[in-house]
């Protein structure tokens, strides 16, 4: 057996010693003594605050007044002696530019005394603004290249938390990153932005139900589940393809796959389990509300979900969240695979981001409550939100669009690319109800009866969930499960906020409109149900509660005109359509130069990252696969000339090596075609796009077909990969 081999061997991994040395138990602290003792709280602000610092900062932070520059110095002592007491030596500017990664800049709260020795400090204006060269972060045109200077401002709604990597602790700002015309060039300004634009909206909805007692603000609010994969890290370490794209592109498919469902749910490996509690013990300290855990369907995949935060605070859990799966899998020999698709053949991995509205008092918006018919400020929000899908669908799409994204949306795991709703049986009953005029009932879930005496009765809901849906209702949210799990949440999000508030712009204004300075209570209901009745005529066509993954379906889409864009390339260029243009600078999320700077964005880094793993394909085409292949042969070559002198008939053996030799001319031959079709190339960045859509992505799957039949043809000592059988099985 050649090293190559016997290093990807299942058994020696096993041996490896990661499970004696991280299985170990430990005693888990209380989370009362664990959650959020990394994060600058308010109660730690109010401990070291002056009275009435802390009170101007706290009126900033939840009435989004303008903070006082007066003030900064005072929070910027207070702060990092906070962070100091934890071990911070340095701080950043903690931000998220449009790579979809977040970005940092270290420094140390070191000044020389003047006398030979330092001092810490931390000014004011160190916490305000920080000043990062913007140059190498894609800008989208947003300025020319010898533009360098970008400035971040803090964001004292999410909160500030230390860092610990490495050894080292950091004192981290969330930051908003803009250009020095103030363009945003990041993910969190337009995100923020979108907030006030919805809050705005819903509280003119709250006026006229008059609801809005004691209610200064309403806010978005985001939880968002996470799958992953976890493979062996010395696996990972002999797959250039994992190592430079997240993702395998080539791997034939094993024998045992995800066929017998056996691990969805099931018994958590016990190394996975001190990750994940690892991680959950990274999280809590930074405040991150991890609740749920399990084994998602794929082999190897798994599943995290925190409780709802606030938008812009669960936006930036999220990155923190990606951020510590990545970090912490080495510890336990494993490696964190966030890509939409690492792995062909088996489910891919999404992102549900489930959303709402809340109001500062605490109620939510979308809770329909027991009387649901009754329930006529919901039914306004529930109405608007299907609008606004309907409407804008095609942004939507495109919030949700990546090179990655395409392995999965579609696929008959993700919901496919047509964005409708669903709604359950209850609503839909009462959206029925709606269009022919007068709400009148609720329909009741009653009771499921076990039959077994000693098993309880439980309550059942009025409908079954629907998996298959990408824009669903499920009880107190919506969610959006279109998502792929290596994105940042923060763009779809903005998105979703600013279609909503324009939704309620629209039904607010009607209102208002119809109903008069002198409303009384029976005028409002039969003004709200006209136009409720309206919104359903036009708009139901979004609503499905079918299959989504059924052919059907997309026939019967289309008939009712609701958007397919299948591909990244098509659902992108959208994103700076006028109507979309119009959209977001009516609600001041984004000018028209952010607008289309964003498009310009999504779309380059979709043709680098296919760009990326087609130069990969050759690379380990011909260094790898191509060189296996050559051996087999010569190999097989050797057996018919062995056969033939020793005068044994090699008929059977000349008809393989034939057979094999002809593979081995497809592989060379799929190598140089994506070769040659790779380095074609487009100056306009669109029909760039298109070309590796329609030309370069083809190339790469045929090479990738060639390679799999090979894979379960060569030899497995001669074989230069892990192969899925070996990486996928491993616990
Ligand atoms: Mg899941």
């Amino acid at each position: 057996m050649s090293t190559t081999a016997a290093a990807h061997d299942p058994s020696a991994a096993r041996s490896n010693g990661h499970f004696s040395k991280h299985d170990a138990s430990h005693r888990p602290h209380p989370i009362e003594d664990v959650f959020s003792t990394d994060v600058y709280t308010e109660r730690a602000m109010q401990q070291r605050l002056p009275k009435d610092v802390f009170k101007k900062l706290q009126r900033t932070i939840k009435q989004g007044e303008r903070l006082d520059p007066e003030l900064a110095d005072v929070v910027a002592s207070a702060m990092k002696d906070w962070a100091l007491e934890r071990g911070a030596s340095h701080y950043t500017h903690w931000f998220q530019p449009l790579t979809g990664q977040t970005a940092e800049k270290h420094d140390a709260f070191m000044v020389p005394d003047g006398h030979g020795g330092a001092l810490s400090e931390f000014t004011g204006s160190a916490l305000v603004q920080g000043e990062p060269d913007a140059s190498s972060f894609p800008s989208g045109g947003l300025r020319a290249t010898f533009e360098a200077r970008g400035y971040t401002a803090w964001d004292c709604t999410s909160p500030v938390f230390i860092n610990r990597s490495g050894g080292s602790a950091t004192l981290c700002i969330p930051t908003a990153f803009v250009s020095w015309t103030g363009e945003a060039l990041d993910k969190k300004t337009p995100l923020l932005r979108s907030m006030e634009a919805l809050g705005e909206q819903a509280l003119r909805v709250l006026k006229i139900f008059g609801t809005d007692a004691n209610v200064s603000r309403v806010m978005a609010t985001v939880g968002a589940e996470q799958e992953y994969f976890l493979i062996d890290r010395e696996y990972y370490f002999q797959r250039p393809d994992l190592i430079t794209c997240d993702r395998s592109i080539f791997g034939a498919k094993p024998p045992k796959h995800q066929q017998l469902e056996d691990h969805y749910f099931g018994a958590i490996p016990s190394r996975v389990l001190a990750y994940m509690s690892e991680c959950e013990r990274d999280l809590y300290r930074l405040g991150v509300p991890v609740k749920t855990r399990h084994n998602e369907v794929a082999p190897c995949q798994f599943e995290l979900a925190p409780l709802f935060e606030t938008a812009n605070i669960a936006c930036d859990h999220q990155m923190l969240v990606m951020e510590t799966l990545k970090r912490v899998a080495p510890r336990h020999g494993l490696q964190c695979i966030l890509h939409e698709k690492p792995f062909a053949g088996i489910n891919g991995s999404g992102k549900h981001l489930n959303w709402s509205m809340s109001t500062d008092t605490g109620v939510n918006l979308l809770d329909p409550r027991d009387e649901t018919h009754t329930n006529m400020q919901f039914l306004v929000c529930l109405c608007a939100v299907i609008r606004a899908v309907d409407l804008h669908a095609d942004l939507l799409r495109a919030s949700v669009a990546s090179a990655n994204n395409d392995h999965r949306l579609g696929a008959n795991e993700a919901p496919p690319a047509i964005m409708s709703i669903f709604l359950g049986d209850m609503l839909s009953d009462i959206v029925d109800q709606l269009e022919a005029g007068t709400p009148k009932s609720t329909l009741k879930g009653g009771k499921l009866d076990l039959g077994a005496r000693t098993l309880p009765q439980i309550p059942r809901h009025t409908g079954d969930r629907n998996r298959t849906s990408p824009f669903a209702f499920t009880g107190n949210k919506f969610e959006f499960r279109a998502v792929g799990s290596s994105a940042s949440v923060a763009w779809p999000a903005t998105v979703l906020n600013t279609i909503v508030a324009e939704s309620l712009d629209f039904v607010a204004t009607e209102l208002e409109k119809s109903v008069g300075p002198k409303a009384n209570e029976a005028k409002l209901q039969q003004v709200v149900r006209a136009l409720l009745q309206k919104i359903v005529k036009q708009h139901k066509r979004v609503i499905f509660n079918g299959d989504g993954y059924d052919k059907a379906w997309h026939d019967e889409a289309a008939k009712r005109g609701l958007l397919n864009h299948r591909d990244s390339v098509r659902a992108l260029s959208v994103i700076s359509a006028k109507k979309n243009i119009d959209l977001f600078k009516k609600y001041k999320v984004l000018n028209k130069v952010e607008v289309e700077s964003r498009e310009h964005i999504f779309i380059e880094k979709y043709v680098k990252q296919v760009l990326i793993e087609a130069e990969m394909g050759v690379l380990i085409g011909r260094t790898q696969i191509l060189p296996a292949a050559i051996r087999q042969q010569s190999e097989l070559a050797e057996v018919v000339a062995a056969t033939e002198a020793a005068d044994v008939d090699a008929t059977d053996a000349r008809a393989h090596l034939e057979q094999f030799a002809s593979e081995v001319n497809r592989l060379r031959i799929a190598i140089a075609k994506l070769d040659e079709i790779t380095s074609e190339h487009a100056t306009d960045a669109h029909e760039h796009a298109a070309h590796i859509r329609d030309k370069v992505r083809p190339a790469l799957a045929d090479l990738r077909e060639v390679v799999d039949s090979l894979e379960v043809q060569i030899s497995s000592d001669l074989w230069p990969l892990p192969t899925y059988r070996e990486i996928l099985l491993i616990k």
